[in-house]
């Protein structure tokens, strides 16, 4: 699924190619919504100018003229491309000569006007540490599924988790009421970390999620993985799972560097 470091290089590639441009045909041929619009709310869209592509989260935000928005979550395998239109096209735009297409086979992706609401973004000044431990502090779900809990902090998914745990030497599966400060600050610390660096690398394109941008190029951070799909851990460790799986996943982690 892509997270965070994912979304955030095709937003890049998005706003490049189409800020400053007017939208000229907007089609949702088999739409899913997140929250259902007005019916007339994607029609007013067309004309608008892209004034900016925006991400919150794991959401896409294409900020049109006048104060509108066309906000998109990719799903589980959604993929956004230049170019026209597939069996499995969700959502097709087109902009001044470009068009711009999601296709998402597993129609696990969202379409919709609103804006989302999440907790903090954890590449920005409001995810600190000491926001981390007052999040997870007072809850008992294991640290791993609080991280992926999107009011906790927004855009972690399975992959960005598991490898922030495995960099702060905490265990998924520890309750979140049994961080202390100082894991707390480490946590914090890891989950910027991580994110830089996999967003520095265009995100993660592992066999099973196949992630490619709107150009159809690979990320690269899957060949840094520490712990996540590896059998031991970079200090030469055999990796163990989680006894009981954390947010319906098995969880990986190194029962001697993660405590
Ligand atoms: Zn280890």
């Amino acid at each position: 699924m892509p997270e965070l470091p994912e979304v955030e290089t095709v937003r890049r590639t998005l706003e490049e190619r189409l800020k400053g441009l007017k939208i000229t045909a907007l089609d949702v041929p088999k739409p899913t919504f997140y929250r259902k619009p007005p019916k007339k709310a994607l029609g007013g869209l067309v004309g608008r100018a892209v004034e900016g592509v925006d991400r919150r989260g794991k959401y896409l935000i294409f900020r049109l003229s006048g104060g509108r928005h066309l906000v998109l979550h990719l799903g589980m395998s959604g993929r956004i491309v230049f170019g026209e239109r597939g069996p499995h096209t969700r959502f097709q735009l087109s902009v001044e000569g470009r068009t711009v297409s999601f296709h998402d086979a597993r129609r696990f992706g969202r379409v919709g006007c609103d804006l989302p609401e999440f907790g903090p973004e954890p590449l920005g000044p409001d995810f600190t540490a000491d926001a981390l431990y007052r999040a997870v502090h007072p809850r008992r779900a294991p640290v791993k599924a609080l991280l992926m809990d999107q009011a906790v902090v927004a855009g972690l998914g399975n992959i960005y988790a598991t490898e922030a745990l495995y960099a702060a030497g905490v265990r998924p599966g520890r309750r979140g009421s049994s961080l202390s400060r100082e894991e707390s600050r480490r946590l914090c610390a890891s989950i910027k970390a991580v994110l830089g660096l996999a967003v520095s690398l265009g995100g993660s394109t592992l066999e099973d999620s196949a992630y490619l941008d709107p150009l159809g190029r690979a990320g690269s951070f899957q060949e840094r993985v520490a712990v996540y799909g590896r059998e031991i851990c970079p200090r030469g460790h055999a990796l163990r799972a989680t006894r009981r799986p954390i947010a319906g996943r098995t969880s990986l982690y190194c029962p001697v560097c993660q405590k």
